[in-house]
């Protein structure tokens, strides 16, 4: 069955009520029927206890003592509920009967216990019977049969239970309308989310559900798609911001080359102008495969489905092997380098990433590092992870510059330094590395002094 959400809670609502209700409507019934009952038994057993008092025994016959009295009482007054009296032997014969008993008669229920009152006809009227056995001198004669019309009690609880089946569905049918309004109201704030929810898209990503005043449920679930909108938002923001980077850094060298080019053809040069123009333009082709060389391993970070494969790595190998790499711009700026390792432990990760970082860190360092500089790498230990720092003695970050050197193509004071290239990619990608394997990167600078990086690799990578 396919219920909108306020018919399902007012269908549900009205089962648990039909249920209580029937429970309810069935103990009033049962309560009154018993009461009823009991009073029709009393009254009965008082009228038959009365007139076993008025009765006389003689040889094989019991009469009534009083019966031309009894009958004259009976013309003269109203009975508004009467007491059938008959005598039977005790062979069950009819001996004597109440004047108002005309033409009937009680019968004679043998198989009834004696006093125990039960349920019989009298002229096709339900009655009510009791039976009280007869002794004269210890000596059992017959039985005194009493009986009352159950009509009254019969009318009393017909009524009840018409009314009482009169209101289970009126009462249900009541509460099904009034729990589905107010079942309706109450989503009223679901409506409000879907219907905004429903209308965004990426061209009005800045409009956020409105919040129910009360701050219940359906409030954390507003604040909670309000809070999701944000970071898609800020997700959107970013990648817009970081594919506008992306074409500029890449449209500057191209600009660059096509300048070039276009002063070359306009006249004819020296051979000497032409090497250095073309040297130029191959260095901005350069720079060109270094963005997209770039670009491409941080897209491939976005990949959902990335595995580690780890293995040993020691972390001072590691190390040389990227100042291998460095060795050329390492020797054209005279930079001493200095490697120093407290420990023999390795870590436990994937090479690749620790590559990654090392690379893009020492190749800082040497970057930024004076001529003659000096670059001093320490390898240590500190409980469940390896440190592995890289000092230079370089230009320095400015403090306010520090927290966004890992943005994309971000570079700190990049006029001051022009002579300096860069991308802007290459913290980036340590970060995302680093956060591949687990390793923190932090970051000391002091403008002129300048940096340390920290790089603490867990011995045992989780991710
Ligand atoms: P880039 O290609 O510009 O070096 P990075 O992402 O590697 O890009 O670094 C971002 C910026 O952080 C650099 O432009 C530079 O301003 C600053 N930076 C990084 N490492 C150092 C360092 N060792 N010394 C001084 N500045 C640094």
């Amino acid at each position: 069955m396919n219920l909108s959400f306020k018919n399902r809670i007012a269908f549900y609502y009205m089962l648990a009520t039909a249920t209580v209700m029937a429970l309810v409507f069935f103990v009033i019934y049962w309560v009154v029927h018993t009461a009823v009952y009991r009073e029709l038994d009393n009254d009965l057993a008082y009228e038959a206890h009365k007139h076993t008092k008025e009765i006389y025994v003689v040889n094989d016959s019991i009469l009534f003592v009083n019966k031309r009295e009894w009958e004259e009482r009976e013309h003269r007054a109203i009975q508004v509920n009467p007491v059938f009296i008959q005598i039977v032997d005790a062979r069950g014969r009819l001996m004597d009967k109440s004047p108002n008993l005309k033409e009937g008669e009680l019968i004679f229920h043998s198989e009834k216990k004696s006093d125990t009152h039960f349920d019989t006809k009298l002229n096709n009227e339900a009655i009510r019977q009791v039976q009280i056995p007869i002794e004269q001198r210890g000596v059992f004669k017959g039985y005194i049969l009493t009986a009352m019309s159950q009509e009254g009690a019969i009318v009393v609880l017909n009524k009840l239970k018409n009314t009482l089946l009169l209101l289970f569905p009126i009462v249900l049918l009541g509460l099904f309308g009034i729990t589905r309004f107010l079942a309706g109201r109450s989503i009223i704030p679901v409506k409000a989310i879907t219907n905004t929810t429903g209308t965004i898209t990426r061209n009005n990503l800045n409009e956020r559900v409105p919040l129910p005043q009360n701050k219940d449920e359906l409030h954390t679930l507003a604040s909670s798609i309000n809070e999701l909108l944000n970071r898609i938002e800020s997700a959107m923001e970013r990648e817009k911001q970081f594919t506008a980077d992306a074409s500029h850094q890449l449209r500057t060298p191209l600009a660059v080359i096509k300048g070039t080019l276009e002063v070359l053809i306009r006249k004819p040069r020296t051979e000497e102008e032409y090497r250095s123009k073309i040297q130029s333009s191959i260095d901005e082709i350069d720079r060109i495969n270094k963005i997209v060389n770039q670009l491409l391993i941080l897209a491939r970070f976005d990949k959902s489905n990335l595995k580690l494969s780890r293995q040993e790595v020691d972390l001072r190998i590691a190390v040389d092997n990227v100042l291998q790499r460095l060795k050329s711009p390492i020797q054209q700026k005279k930079l001493s380098v200095n490697v120093s390792s407290s420990t023999s432990d390795s870590i436990h990760t994937d090479p690749y990433y620790v590559d990654l970082i090392l690379e893009n860190i020492i190749s800082n360092a040497v970057k930024y590092a004076p001529e003659g500089g000096k670059i001093e790498v320490s390898v240590s230990r500190e409980g469940e992870a390896m440190i592995c720092k890289i000092k230079d003695n370089g230009i320095g970050i400015q403090a306010s510059d520090l927290e966004n050197i890992f943005h994309p193509f971000f570079r700190s004071e990049e006029f001051n330094h022009a002579e300096i290239k860069g991308t802007g990619l290459g913290l980036s990608i340590a970060q995302k590395a680093g956060q591949m394997i687990n390793a923190q990167i932090e970051v000391e600078s002091e403008v002129g002094v300048g940096t340390v990086f920290g790089i603490w690799f867990p011995i045992l990578s989780q991710s």
